[in-house]
């Protein structure tokens, strides 16, 4: 085969998707994963099953990692040859982390590229589906067209940590958003809504801040941050501090967690003690980048 030989170490969901793409696209692929009996499925479709880590990493041109953090990575390379290996982790840990991962794998010879994937495991290769590299920019680009099997390579900078920042930035906006959605569905839910009855509001709220139109808070917001300055004529932040005040009473009247609607009225209220409440909302981002001690 023309295409280069890949090892995927880690076969979680992650992984064992990943190595199910590389070999359907026609890539020579060697699995290994810490625990055995997850290769059965890829040894049938012609994976090769290494006994050991070590040789695993010794198989493969390029070496994807998808574990659960970087100290599994640790654990399964301690006894590896790295010399001039090429490894791609796309495992989350935090970005300090990567950066101190990166340095251990140069000092043993070899080249660490860091990313972060921006899909479940049945997006992987799937339109939309996108994935931040960082680290050395060689090192993508020798390997671009494999690395394009899992999705777009988006490629953001030479800092390891980079990968994770951008990664993690999205994954903050996700779940912050779905776990809203969660909290407010459960409080109409109290009232025998069900959230069929919410969703279309909902839907039309993302779309809308995601448009360019008077409701498009994310193209304002940008530019807000951007230049610093927070207009709050026509909705005053000091307003908005005691509406989130009133966001935690609904939730606390009808005996929901109220862990989230604090969290964001104390953000308010710091802001608005900072002397933003005559900003607008986009002034949480003073709070944000100072937090009160
Ligand atoms: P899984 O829980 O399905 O798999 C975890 C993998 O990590 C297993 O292969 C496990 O091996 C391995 N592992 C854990 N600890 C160690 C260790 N100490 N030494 C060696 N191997 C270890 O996770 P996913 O596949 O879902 O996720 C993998 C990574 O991808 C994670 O970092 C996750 O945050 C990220 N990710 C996941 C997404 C998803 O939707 N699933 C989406 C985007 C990113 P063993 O079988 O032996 O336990």
């Amino acid at each position: 085969s023309s295409r280069e030989a890949v090892t995927v170490i880690g076969l979680g969901a992650m992984g064992s998707t990943m190595a199910e793409v590389f070999l359907a696209a026609g890539h020579p692929t060697t699995v290994w994963n810490r625990t055995a009996g997850k290769a059965g499925k890829l040894v049938a479709a012609g994976a090769a099953e290494a006994a050991t880590a070590a040789e695993a990493v010794a198989a493969g041109n390029l070496v994807v990692i998808s574990q659960v953090d970087y100290a599994a990575m640790d654990d399964s390379l301690a006894g590896a040859e790295l010399e001039g290996r090429v490894l791609v982790n796309l495992s989350s840990d935090n970005p300090d982390r990567l950066r101190a991962a990166s340095l251990a794998v140069a000092d043993r010879g070899g080249t660490l590229v860091t990313g972060g994937i921006m899909v479940p495991p049945p997006g992987i290769g799937q339109p939309g589906a996108y994935v931040f590299y960082s680290g050395p920019a060689e090192a993508v680009e020798a390997h671009r067209e494999t690395l394009q099997l899992l999705g777009r390579a988006d490629y953001m900078g030479t800092d390891p940590g980079l990968a994770m920042l951008y990664y993690q930035a999205m994954l903050n906006m996700f779940w912050t958003t779905l776990t809203s959605y969660m909290y407010s569905a459960a409080l109409v839910g109290t009232a025998d809504v069900g959230p069929e009855q919410l969703r279309p509001y909902a839907a039309a709220l993302l779309t809308d801040m995601a448009d360019e139109g008077p409701m498009g808070y994310l193209k304002i917001l940008t530019t807000e941050i951007a230049q610093g300055v927070y207009p709050g004529e026509e909705n005053n932040l000091h307003m908005q501090a005691v509406g989130s005040e009133h966001v935690v009473d609904a939730f606390e009247q009808v005996g929901l967690d109220t862990g989230m609607p604090r969290a964001l009225a104390a953000l308010f209220a710091s802001a608005d003690a900072a002397g933003h409440g005559r900003d607008g909302l986009g002034a949480l981002t003073e709070a944000i980048r100072k937090p009160a001690a």
